[in-house]
């Protein structure tokens, strides 16, 4: 029975360390109700803001607003 270790620091995922530099993978909410500290959370071609509901397209080429 091997269930533990599940929940160990999930934030830390959204960094990657390259050599001595803090990568960051997700970028942060540009809405101002958010801003840095608040992710988007990562879809396959778009990212969602679970706070906000800020939605940004990563290729908008035929969804413009
Ligand atoms: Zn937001």
């Amino acid at each position: 029975m091997m269930g533990e270790g599940k929940n160990v620091s999930k934030k830390w995922e959204k960094y990657s360390i390259e050599g001595d530099k803090l990568v960051r993978k997700n970028i942060f909410c540009p809405k101002p109700e958010c801003g840095p500290g608040v992710f988007l959370a990562r879809h396959k071609d778009r990212m969602t803001c679970g706070k906000c509901g800020y939605n940004h397209v990563e290729n908008a080429s035929s969804e413009e607003e």
